[in-house]
């Protein structure tokens, strides 16, 4: 009966029992935390595990499909810039939106939170930073945004080689598919994964931290919609020439296949067939939804700004102006490190997290319902993906008519 179950229906009843199980080991915290938590540990494990691969060759794959470079050149610039933009104004609506919030954001005493201020890495250190020196270490040390430089680097590569690297086109290709395929076995495990995660936390935490989580949702989810309306209704209206009630029509299969998959790259077939119904072109929707579903997650940025203040609150840290900021800048970055696949986006939380010297370990305050949040976050981040198919369209069917 379980393999017939819908995977997101397992989860949600795997978070039901989860907080139930939670809720009835609030005297055996030690044993939750010794039995329970390390299968939670290891599915976050091996979520971890597979997402080097699944950057490096998703980017890949979706370069070397760009094989006609200049195409690539008029159509890269407008589509970057797009992405860069819509995610910048995604994390600074999430960090304003989360501190109106916060008042509803406990400070958690009945747990062992402590926090030590670590001190943040300089600006121009994180620069530096991104630039790989060495082939293996970025691997090996899931550092994401040097895979992604050289993935970047070696996908262009690949594509000026032409006839020579036809096998390592094909190898690239084979290799995604494996990985892909992986991913999709690890996220088989989601439901066993959040029952471990959300279970210790209640337990240690008690009923109260399920108030809290909820008012996390409800700040990020509020965030979701009001970047899309806001955003995205813009952007379609003024640069793509469609009106945003036709959008929303349009993105709405795609949307519904988004929030039960939370998967940018799953529902990638679709948001394509869907922006193509709306009049964006093939040669456009080509290049800019594959690259979107792998760079641009403006869901994504909006939910680690959330998440960042939540974390700082319930260890009753107020994050400085200088703070913010820094996080404005990695999430834009993460944002381009998260590959389209559920629960990258709190693989990347760790990242942003340890750029203010926040601690990694309040990750386990919100892991357990993380897919909650991954719904969500994935319908926005294939929602900016597919305005901006339309918005770059328009313009370039503009470009040629003059
Ligand atoms: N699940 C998201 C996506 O596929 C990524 C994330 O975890 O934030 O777009």
């Amino acid at each position: 009966m379980l393999k017939k179950m819908p995977l997101a229906i397992q989860i949600l009843l795997a978070l039901i029992l989860g907080i139930i199980a939670g809720l009835l080991m609030q005297n055996h915290v030690d044993e939750a935390e010794a039995y329970i938590k390390p299968f939670g540990t290891i599915f976050l494990n091996l979520v971890k595990f597979i997402v080097v691969p699944i950057v490096l060759f998703s980017i890949l794959a979706g370069i070397i499909s760009l094989k006609d470079i200049k195409k690539v050149g008029s159509i890269g610039i407008k589509t970057i810039v797009y992405y860069m933009c819509t995610t910048v104004v995604a994390i600074i609506i999430g960090l304003i939106g989360a501190n109106l919030f916060k008042g509803f954001f406990p400070v958690l005493q009945t747990s062992e939170l402590t926090y030590e201020a670590a001190e943040s890495a300089p600006l121009m250190d994180t620069l530096v930073n991104i630039f790989p020196s060495n082939f293996i270490m970025p691997l090996s040390n899931a550092t994401m945004l040097q895979v992604i430089i050289m993935a970047i680097l070696i996908g262009f590569s690949i594509i000026l080689v032409g006839e020579e690297a036809e096998h390592a086109v094909k190898g690239i290709n084979s290799l995604n598919a494996v990985f892909m395929k992986s991913m999709d076995l690890i996220l088989r495990l989601s439901p066993i994964g959040v029952f471990c995660l959300i279970c210790p936390v209640v337990a240690a935490n008690g009923g109260m931290i399920l108030g809290s989580l909820a008012m996390v949702l409800l700040a990020a989810y509020v965030l979701y919609l009001v970047h899309m309306i806001i955003v995205y209704s813009f952007a379609v209206r003024t640069m793509g020439g469609l009106s945003p009630l036709d959008f929303l029509k349009g993105q709405l299969p795609a949307m519904i296949f988004a929030f039960s998959s939370a998967s940018s790259v799953g529902t990638l077939p679709i948001n394509m067939k869907g922006c193509e119904n709306m009049g964006a072109d093939k040669d456009v929707t080509s290049f800019v939804l594959p690259l979107g579903a792998t760079i641009n997650m403006d869901g994504t940025a909006i939910y680690q700004g959330v998440c960042a203040v939540f974390i700082a609150s319930c260890y009753g840290i107020n994050l400085t102006f200088g703070q913010m900021l820094t996080i404005v800048l990695t999430a834009t970055l993460a944002s381009i490190g998260t590959a389209g696949v559920p629960g990258a986006g709190m693989v990347m939380l760790a990242m942003v997290l340890t750029s203010v010297g926040l601690p990694v370990d309040g990750i386990a305050l919100v892991a357990g319902i993380d897919r909650i949040f991954d719904m969500g976050r994935t319908v926005v981040n294939i929602t900016g993906d597919a305005s901006c198919a339309i918005v770059v369209s328009n313009m370039e069917r503009k470009k040629a008519n003059k």
